[in-house]
């Protein structure tokens, strides 16, 4: 966070706790597991408690549960049908009003309904804010209609009366969330009788029959769903945001009555009472959920969430402490937020919200913002999580499930977000090639060739000691003084330090593979083999160096001796002399971010060029904002692709000055104390597709 924040700002403290300090701390022993990690994504996961696992853990190890479409397995089949009944009261209904369609998430459930709602031609229609779940049942329905939020409060606070006779037998269903997995939140429950009384009919020109699909996701798992008292025809839920075990398991609960809207074409394993092969013959089993789940299904997961209601009564926890009690901690850090400022008197946060969570009944927990620095400018999320993360913050960031509500809040053109959608872009502005290992780069004008082990002359040569390893700058800081220049039109690579050069053959002797000059060295740990070229630089490197014995080793191209071996041994010793993959990559923009952090006194020689090639890196991109590069998983250099493979920790390599060779406290101290002491700098990228002519140029775009 910015230094320059306000103290003297009075920030809310009032805090009010749900929890008796037993309870509480009863809790706590149940996620001992957290140790200081302040866990704050429960709405993309919620984390299973240790008692609720042991349990678990306990139940599967003593009984014997075998597939319950197997006639012998009473047992299995009785444990499904309880954590039926469980789920049902624990959302205040009975058998006798709502079936449970055990489902592989919220998702399946909406998808489910998409596939089997009979809309007869009626219409989707849907709120702004929903999950992008929701968004993908447009695919099952002839017409959709979106209503943005201010529309469906207008909409849904009158019923309308239409004549039935013109409804000519179309459908439409209206889906929203009970709780926005954006903002949190809460929509009017009251919405789904007006809807039942057709209130959605003012809307258009042929009046419908109307079905609520209510998606409690995002509410269920903080919140009482009370069925006794609204009763929507369909509902979609996930049980990882409520127990955090097991995932891959949710519901669709259907109201009894409204059974006969959907219709099931596809029939699975288990759906069916008998089915003949040859012909369309097939006669569907009698209830609603036998129908449904096709398959198998996950009935070492469904037994499991047993554990999980129990849990929660062994806690002396109901959804409604629970709502309570994350309902305060969310206003709590609303109201502080909302008052911190930078010393300039500008806001640190941005808030997204619709209500000032001053009731539980129209809020729930969730806060969305975005942080600002003291002029204004929007700090990116991938800062934002770096150091949430570094301070033992856990966070979700980004804007990915919910396109109408992200759209709504950050008033974005959807064009534009069609444009943009989540891609981070970037310009290539150096590449650098080493041709001798730990010695002096070569900036690249213009194109560089590729090849199956990195760029083409990245390490090829290495400098060894007297007893034949490789030699770095932490032993001999002068290294980075010996510049590598590579002659092409005479190809030799000529080695200049000071006013002194000598100048060698860019590729091996036709006879070099003779053993005589063929050696054996290690690279940190790896073996690396390559071919001592004489003794002439030999002398010239110990003269200029500093150091006696010292002798220069071109590493074999293995491409002979290796094509058609691919174990992962020969792929280790296919990577040039580079010390882990094949292209080292750091962003500009977080170089700047590090420079920035520096104290003004030990600037005096630390250009942001002189920060930039301490960290040795392959490639330098500049991508408008610091850390983005942390979150890439694919890199496209124009058309080239790049995987990452990981993030590059750093140590007092980055202390060397690269022009001189002097060392400095900086710039890793200032690297420790803003990382607390995780000093991941630069990624480490490879290519899959090695085959074919690459080359890679300066100024091209870069997309992850
Ligand atoms: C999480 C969520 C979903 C999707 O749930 P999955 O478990 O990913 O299938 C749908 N809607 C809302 C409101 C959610 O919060």
């Amino acid at each position: 966070m910015e230094k320059s924040l306000k103290t003297e700002n009075k920030i809310q403290n009032e805090k009010c706790y749900v929890y008796s300090k037993e309870q509480a701390s009863k809790i706590r022993c149940e996620f001992s597991r957290l140790k200081d990690l302040c866990y704050l994504d429960h709405a993309g996961a919620t984390l299973y408690s240790e008692k609720q696992l042991a349990n678990i853990f306990t139940d599967l190890s003593n009984n014997i549960y075998s597939n319950p479409h197997s006639h012998s397995s009473e047992f299995t089949k009785d444990a499904v049908d309880i954590v039926r009944y469980k789920v049902l009261s624990f959302v205040k209904t009975s058998p006798d009003q709502y079936s449970v369609i055990f489902t592989s998430g919220a998702t399946h459930a909406l998808k489910l309904i998409g596939e089997t709602f009979e809309f007869n031609g009626g219409t989707l229609a849907y709120l702004e804010d929903n999950h992008t779940s929701v968004l993908g049942m447009r695919k099952f329905a002839s017409n959709f209609r979106e209503l943005k939020v201010e529309e469906a409060f207008n909409v849904l606070s009158n019923p309308a009366d239409s004549n039935s006779e013109l409804r000519n037998g179309k459908n439409g269903l209206f889906v929203y969330p009970a709780q926005s997995n954006f903002a949190g939140t809460k929509y009017p429950l009251s919405w789904i009788k007006t809807v039942k009384c057709e209130a959605l009919n003012h809307l258009f020109a042929t009046p419908e029959n109307w079905y609520t699909l209510l998606d409690a996701a995002c509410f269920a798992s903080t919140n009482q769903l009370d069925l006794h008292q609204y009763q929507p025809d369909f509902i979609s839920i996930s049980f990882y945001k409520i127990f955090g075990y097991p995932t891959g398991l949710g519901a669709l609960l259907v109201k009894r009555s409204s059974e006969n809207a959907l219709t099931k074409t596809y029939f699975g394993g288990g759906t069916v009472l008998m089915a003949l092969s040859a012909q369309n013959v097939m006669i569907p089993k009698p209830i609603i959920y036998e129908q449904f789940e096709d398959g198998t299904i996950s009935f070492l997961s469904i037994s499991s969430l047993r554990h999980g209601f129990d849990i929660l009564q062994t806690l002396n926890l109901t959804p409604d402490l629970i709502s309570l009690h994350t309902f305060n901690v969310a206003k709590y850090t609303f109201a502080n937020l909302m008052e911190m400022h930078h010393s300039n008197g500008t806001a640190v946060a941005e808030l997204y919200h619709d209500t000032k969570f001053e009731s539980v009944k129209t809020q729930g927990s969730i806060i969305n913002f975005n942080l600002k620095r003291p002029n204004g400018n929007y700090v990116g999320y991938s800062e934002v999580l770096h150091f949430a993360n570094l301070n033992g913050v856990h966070l979700r960031t980004g804007c990915f499930c919910n396109p109408g509500a992200c759209q709504k809040y950050l008033k974005l053109d959807p064009d534009k977000v069609q444009n943009q959608f989540e891609e981070i872009t970037g310009k290539l502005v150096n590449i650098y090639v080493y041709p001798v290992k730990s010695c002096a780069p070569l900036a690249v004008k213009g194109s560089w060739k590729l090849t199956h082990i990195g760029l083409e002359y990245d390490r090829r040569w290495m400098i060894v000691n007297s007893s034949g390893a490789c030699v770095s700058q932490k032993k001999i800081g002068k290294l980075c003084t010996l510049k590598p220049i590579l002659d092409f039109s005479r190809k030799m690579l000529k080695l200049k330090i000071n006013d002194s050069e000598i100048s060698m053959p860019l590729e091996p002797e036709e006879n070099a593979s003779s053993n005589a000059n063929f050696c054996n060295s290690k690279v940190c740990g790896d073996k690396v083999q390559g071919f001592d070229c004489g003794n002439e630089v030999a002398e010239w490197l110990s003269a200029n160096l500093g150091e006696f014995g010292l002798r220069l080793l071109r590493q074999c191209d293995f491409t002979a001796h290796t094509s058609g071996r691919h174990s992962t041994q020969g792929e280790q010793t296919l990577m040039s002399l580079a010390n882990k993959a094949e292209y080292l990559v750091i962003n500009m923009r977080t170089a700047q971010w590090l420079r920035e952090r520096i104290p003004q006194d030990d600037l005096l020689c630390l250009t942001l060029e002189s920060i930039l090639l301490r960290f040795r890196a392959n490639f330098v991109v500049d991508f408008t904002e610091p850390f983005v590069e942390n979150d890439l998983a694919i890199l496209l250099f124009n058309d080239v692709a790049f995987k990452f493979t990981g993030h590059c920790r750093r140590c007092q390599m980055i202390c060397i000055d690269q022009e001189t060779g002097e060392k400095s406290k900086e710039p890793l101290r200032t690297l420790s104390k803003e990382l607390n002491g995780q000093m991941r700098f630069g990624i480490y990228l490879s290519r899959n597709d090695s085959l074919g002519q690459y080359y890679i140029e300066t100024g091209s775009s870069v997309k992850g």
